[in-house]
């Protein structure tokens, strides 16, 4: 396509651009009431969101860049929502704006460096850069209806996933999530190492891969997900149930 709207390609995401466009079709359709930019994308059609009052390179890369990643074939989030939806287990926990939140953070993970490397600005990159991921008193709420009696509240695990995986996924170097961190850890062990290896692992995992061996998003997810659906076996034994 041609971009007519001036502001969004510039020296540093031109050449992106070109390389995207070798193999998809890429619209740009103006939106109004909204700062925020996204991206739709079926097959290797993409349509990025802008908006009107809004227009800015940053933003517009940052887009591109979750397309990038589908054109690496690179589909966590999809995975994780396919494979989590056909699961009676997993589906007590994961619901699908928790999906979308955890396939959109880790895509952010990976994309965030490349963006960096493009010369873009880290304050930039995420619309809410300005707001913590994750407070104390979050994590006191977290904590304090965590279990009751005998059983676990699904919404409060799907609050600790969503703000393990916006901490994890958090540009904003200024915040110091530490503290949170390890309360993270205490209150459940188990829940927060198996989450921990899925970021290890993907944090390490090539874009493009060099070997059959190397770990690939397929593995990763599979794996991350039985571990999870252990875990929430777990917490349903001995009486014990997650409502
Ligand atoms: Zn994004």
């Amino acid at each position: 396509m041609k971009y007519q709207i001036k502001g969004l390609v510039d020296n540093r995401n031109s050449t992106l651009l070109k390389e995207l466009e070798k193999n998809y079709s890429i619209k740009v359709e103006l939106v109004d009431n909204t700062l925020e930019y996204g991206c739709y994308s079926i097959n290797y059609s993409s349509t990025i969101y802008v908006p009107k009052s809004n227009i800015c390179s940053d933003s517009f890369t940052h887009e591109l860049l979750h397309i990038y990643l589908r054109s690496k074939g690179i589909f966590i989030g999809a995975r994780l929502k396919r494979k989590t939806q056909n699961s009676e287990i997993l589906s007590q926990i994961y619901t699908e704006p928790l999906l979308d939140h955890i396939g959109n953070c880790l895509d952010h993970i990976k994309i965030l460096p490349i963006y960096l490397n493009l010369g873009f600005e880290r304050s930039k990159f995420l619309i809410d850069f300005e707001k913590k991921k994750c407070t104390k008193q979050e994590v006191e709420q977290i904590k304090r209806y965590w279990k009751q009696g005998t059983k676990y509240n699904s919404q409060v695990i799907e609050f600790y996933l969503e703000k393990y995986f916006a901490i994890k996924a958090c540009p904003n170097t200024d915040f110091y999530y530490g503290n949170i961190i390890q309360e993270l850890s205490q209150i459940d062990e188990k829940l927060f190492s198996i989450n921990e290896k899925l970021i290890n692992r993907w944090l390490e995992m090539k874009i493009e891969p060099q070997d059959i061996l190397e770990d690939d998003y397929v593995i990763i997810a599979e794996d991350y997900l039985y571990e999870m659906s252990n875990w929430v076996k777990s917490k349903t034994e001995n009486d014990n149930e997650i409502i």
